[in-house]
């Protein structure tokens, strides 16, 4: 009889297309997924930035709907906290396995620990093999395979068409073998991976999260229902406010509930639609985008921390606690800015657009270091990305590759007009405004005393006033930004 196999469910939490979880065939399988966070400060991924709140949350939704797929075959997911070196090791040996099989990770201090952990296993007598599934075209080398960072998007967009047939066909759902444990047998003592260890130091905020959206059964139905209904119209509707008009794929995609190569290969298989050619040329384009950002991170690996376009470390961002807090907490006075924060924090989600005038309101209207966003986003975001997050603030605030112009700064009551413009997100999120009609509900502060009387609103009371004029804003931001070029020259 074949040896078992340990399939090591990293970000890769599902079953179909998973290459993988594929190379195991034919052999029985036994699921492990480890949670390392905290653990062996001497390792060198101790550098591995800690997992957001929303993400933990995330993540453990996911692993339950795994677990209950995978016990629906018979194959049982061991979890556990710890890290994965005697793990497992010790595993391996209990049910005499030799092999153990995962998907990468494509983050580059990821990638140093599969290193160190591949050549310890060895010495074990194990061996790790690794595949690639995250993404289309795995860095650091580009879709043409060149090894050189690109930073222009059009450059790695019309490499990544070009390089498309390479895109591997996603593998379907194997039958999968469960590894049986034989009788008298036991899996060594492990310590198992419990709620609390996902919780701790978690604030309970997530109870407007939804948890029917986790798995991959969800995904799969989700982007079923997007080819059917959303497609058609997602050029003109991805900008919608309430993210409405997207596939709302996104945290699925960041935990592998949905292969990347299945969206693609079904995408391509669409070309005799021409009514959906619009939407699928731009859904390829964003999912390029996801691409991109990972290219950027690969080559830059602390974009976290560090602008892609060095002058912006001289950058004069202010200091300005108060008005951070009051960014975060939706308390900024301009209704649509409030009902972007508030719905993330509530939510775990933001739409596209909503990001970019949130991002844009923080780092050009109160000219608070985009480091700031980054990491409250990286809190609060069910689909927080180590390479999206980083690349997206930096691409808003101006200091990123391929960016928006620092001096593109949107008009939050423009934005909102033009973007919600009955102001329903406004007044799901911002219920304080609801009495108020549509066309003030962009910006309370003009409205006529007797209105807000009647709406019930006291403006400094019930609901801010706006914490900064955006002419005075847009002025100051534009200052900034000249002095910098000025210490530049
Ligand atoms: C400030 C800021 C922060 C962001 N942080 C993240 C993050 O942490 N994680 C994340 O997945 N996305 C992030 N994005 C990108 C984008 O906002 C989300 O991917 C998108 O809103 C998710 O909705 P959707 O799944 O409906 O996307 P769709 O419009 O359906 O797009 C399909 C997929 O393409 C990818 N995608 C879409 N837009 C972008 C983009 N602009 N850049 C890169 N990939 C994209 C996503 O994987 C998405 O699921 C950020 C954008 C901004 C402006």
């Amino acid at each position: 009889m074949n040896p078992p196999i340990i399939h090591w469910f990293r970000r890769d939490l599902r079953r179909a297309d998973n290459p993988a979880l594929s190379a195991s065939l034919g052999r029985p399988v036994l699921g492990v997924f480890i949670w390392e966070e905290g653990q062996a400060q001497a390792r060198p991924a101790a550098s591995i930035r800690p997992m957001g709140g929303a993400a933990k949350w995330r993540l453990l939704r996911g692993l339950e709907a795994l677990e209950a797929d995978l016990r629906r075959d018979g194959i049982n997911l061991v979890m556990a906290r710890g890290e994965a070196l005697p793990i497992l090791g010790s595993i391996a040996g209990s049910i005499g396995a030799r092999s153990i099989c995962a998907n990468r990770i494509p983050e580059p201090d990821a990638q140093d620990e599969e290193t160190i952990l591949g050549a310890a296993l060895a010495e074990a007598g194990l061996e790790l093999v690794l595949h690639d599934s995250a993404l289309l075209f795995p860095p650091p080398a580009d879709p043409a395979g060149e090894s050189r960072f690109r930073r222009s998007f059009s450059g790695f967009a019309r490499a990544a068409q070009i390089a498309a047939s390479r895109i591997s066909s996603p593998a379907g759902r194997p039958e999968l073998q469960p590894f049986v444990l034989p009788l008298g047998k036991s899996l060594p003592k492990i310590r198992p991976l419990v709620a609390t260890d996902l919780y701790r130091g978690v604030p309970d905020w997530a109870a407007g999260f939804d948890a029917r959206d986790c798995g991959e059964a969800a995904a799969l139905a989700r982007w079923r229902r997007f080819l059917e209904n959303g497609l058609a119209t997602y050029a003109d509707r991805r900008d919608a406010i309430d993210g409405e008009g997207g596939s709302g794929l996104s945290a699925h995609l960041h935990w592998g509930e949905i292969s990347v190569h299945r969206l693609w290969t079904d995408l391509a298989n669409l070309v005799h639609r021409p009514e959906l050619a619009a939407g699928s040329e731009k859904f390829t384009s964003e999912l390029l985008w996801r691409e991109f950002s990972h290219h950027a991170l690969a080559h830059c690996p602390d974009m976290a921390d560090a602008p892609l376009q060095p002058d912006f470390g001289r950058f004069p961002w202010r200091e300005a606690p108060a008005e951070y807090d009051a960014w975060r907490h939706g308390q900024t006075g301009y209704p649509i800015i409030d009902a972007l924060m508030r719905c993330l924090w509530q939510t775990g989600r933001m739409s596209n657009r909503g990001r970019m005038i949130g991002a844009s309101f923080l780092t050009k209207h109160l000219l608070i270091d985009w480091r700031r966003g980054e990491s409250w986003f990286w809190n609060c975001l069910l689909d927080a990305s180590a390479a999206t997050n980083p690349f997206s603030w930096q691409w808003v605030a101006g200091c990123g590759v391929d960016a928006a112009p620092f001096f593109r700064i949107f008009n939050p009551v423009l934005q909102s007009g033009k973007f919600d413009p009955d102001g329903s997100f406004i007044r799901k999120f911002v219920p304080e405004l609801a009495a108020l009609p549509t066309a003030f509900i962009h910006h309370p502060w003009t409205a006529p005393a007797t209105l807000l009387t009647q709406a019930g609103i006291r403006l400094g009371r019930d609901y801010p006033l706006p914490m900064v004029d955006h002419s005075f804003a847009r002025q100051r931001a534009l200052d900034a930004f000249a002095s910098l070029r000025k210490t530049g020259s």
